[in-house]
């Protein structure tokens, strides 16, 4: 592996180490399970039907998102710099009965080799986990078809972001294993914004996905202060 690849080492060995859990609702990867169907619901009130559609999940994981969009009929290529989870992905695809084309290939190389050839490229909680973000909202907007969609989600900077998402989600309440996070690499909504339009994408909305510690429920609304989802279409 190159130094000019878009990859820090450490951190996706950090999900290497938890890949045998990514399918455990109970584990530590149980926040993906539990904002799934938000993910999903967001996604498709923007795109309409997935079915027949071609989608790109990018930093895939364990599949979890990728299955979700299967499920729907979407014809989903996931892909992933970690060989651990992709393997985990690919043994749930026995257990799902389900159909996802799993690579293990950066997205500026997919964009290099297929350009424009996704209806929807979604890149979920995966921006704050590499050393050039821009560079990979770049790519997805190069792989996907003009009018097509892109669903980006991360974590916003700022105190509140800190204290929610470190402080109480690593340490108090424990739902997360200490170090996934680091709040030098949370990414404020204007950033994104700008990325997307650097590379001549039109923001079309940004939610917040807010979650609730007595109820334990995540929720969509209008607070981006911690967790937030952009939705973006090249023109
Ligand atoms: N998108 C999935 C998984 C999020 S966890 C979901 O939301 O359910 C973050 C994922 O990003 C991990 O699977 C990790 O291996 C992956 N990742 C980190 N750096 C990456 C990179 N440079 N290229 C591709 N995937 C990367």
């Amino acid at each position: 592996m190159t130094i000019t690849q878009n990859i820090d080492q450490q951190e996706v060995s950090k999900f290497s180490s938890l890949a045998s859990h990514w399918w455990d609702t109970n584990s530590e990867l149980k926040t993906l399970h539990d904002i799934n169907p938000l993910r999903l619901n967001y996604i498709t009130q923007h795109t309409g039907k997935l079915a027949g559609k071609s989608v790109l999940d990018v930093g895939c994981g364990g599949g979890i998102l990728s299955e979700g969009m299967a499920a729907k009929n979407a014809n989903v290529t996931g892909i992933d710099m970690s060989q651990e989870a992709l393997s985990v992905a690919k043994l749930h695809l026995y257990e799902s009965e389900l159909n996802v084309d799993y690579q293990c290939i950066t997205v500026e190389e997919l964009a290099n080799k297929n350009p424009a050839s996704f209806d929807v490229v979604t890149c979920m909680e995966m921006l704050e986990h590499v050393p050039n973000p821009a560079s990979v909202v770049t790519a997805c907007h190069r792989l996907v078809k003009p009018g097509g969609h892109l669903f980006f989600s991360t974590l916003n900077r700022n105190a509140k972001s800190y204290l929610h998402a470190i402080i109480g989600a690593e340490y108090i309440l424990q739902m997360l294993p200490k170090g996934t996070h680091d709040y030098q690499k949370f990414i404020c909504p204007s950033e994104l914004v700008t990325w997307i339009r650097n590379v001549d994408g039109e923001v079309k909305d940004i939610s917040g996905m807010s979650y609730n510690p007595l109820t334990q429920n995540y929720s969509l609304g209008t607070d981006v202060s911690v967790n937030y989802l952009i939705h973006s279409k090249n023109e």
